[in-house]
């Protein structure tokens, strides 16, 4: 059973990285269902407009645009005709900023009074300021960023609205796709510095931490944080995701700072045929990169998981 609230996490990071920020209820993955539902009974979702545009429902081939017709919905399909519409398949979900601000506020301990601003319409927000001690830094949500207006709009509103050195940016876009690498920020993807616990966001305090750290230190450390048991993991704001083998192996070396096992004793435990833990991850070019960036190991065999 792969727990549910990592996967909502994921669910409401890819609903924000579509241009629309809405999921439309028939159109979802059985897979996702209860992901789903998790956000939509936390608040996170708002029913949206209905959609404009549908697949027919009796051949599921067609796009139809729903009409109320002598009090019934219905559409007009080019292959079926006029077929019936139920309410519930016109039903679109959509993500609602204000929670998210709302939730992520309260993970940051700002005062209530706060208010967020949105510098970029849809896409930009100040979430608050947030004070460690005498230093207060400025902490932004940001989406989409891979997307050239997008991005482009997020440059500007950073020179022209934003104190650069105290700035923390917090995005749905995963590193590699942000074209930030040149920005000194530190640059966090949402899913690594929150956790989705009972409906509320609970900061990863070691994560904060580390965007608090000034840049050369930030910049030497790779943070590695594993969610949904330990088969996907976040790496300098890039995902990487596992297989169920592949996950028991990084669940093995987890445990108390410095702790290294034998390659050849955990392969045994997890009942893998192969000879050592990387030989599990060697096919997959994505995820043998991932490996390599959270497992260190020497010659004699021993494996280890560097620590951010
Ligand atoms: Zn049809």
């Amino acid at each position: 059973m792969r727990p549910v609230a990592p996967r909502a996490l994921s669910l409401l990071v890819s609903l924000l990285e579509t241009s629309s920020g809405r999921v439309v209820e028939d159109t979802l993955d059985t897979a996702d269902r209860d992901a789903f539902e998790v956000l939509r009974d936390t608040g996170a979702l708002v029913a949206g407009e209905d959609v404009p545009l549908i697949l027919c429902p009796a051949c599921g081939d067609q796009d139809v645009a729903p009409r109320r017709i002598g009090g019934v919905l219905q559409g007009l399909c080019p292959d079926c005709g006029y077929v019936p519409i139920t309410n519930a398949s016109l039903k679109a979900w959509a993500f609602d900023p204000s929670w998210l601000l709302g939730r992520l506020r309260m993970a940051f301990g700002i005062a209530a009074r706060q208010d967020s601003v949105e510098l970029v319409p849809g896409t930009l927000w100040k979430v608050g300021d947030h004070k460690a001690g005498k230093q207060a830094h400025r902490v932004l949500l940001a989406r989409r960023l891979s997307e050239h207006a997008v991005h482009k709009a997020f440059r500007e509103a950073l020179l022209d609205k934003v104190e650069r050195d105290s700035a923390v940016i917090i995005s749905t876009t995963p590193k590699s796709a942000a074209m930030v690498s040149d920005l000194s920020l530190p640059f966090v993807h949402l899913a690594e510095v929150v956790h989705l616990r009972s409906g509320k966001l609970e900061l990863d305090e070691e994560r904060w931490a580390w965007c608090l750290k000034p840049a050369h230190l930030r910049s030497h450390a790779d943070s590695s944080v594993f969610y949904d048991g330990y088969r996907a993991a976040i790496v300098g704001g890039e995902e990487y995701t596992f297989s169920v083998n592949q996950a028991l192996v990084f669940e093995a070396l987890d445990g108390e700072p410095g702790t290294k096992r034998l390659g050849s004793t955990i392969m045994a435990d997890i009942g893998s045929p192969q000879r050592n833990p990387r030989a599990l991850f060697r096919h997959n070019p994505r995820q043998i990169e991932g490996f390599d960036r959270l497992v260190a190991y020497d010659d004699y065999g021993f494996y280890w998981l560097k620590r951010r």
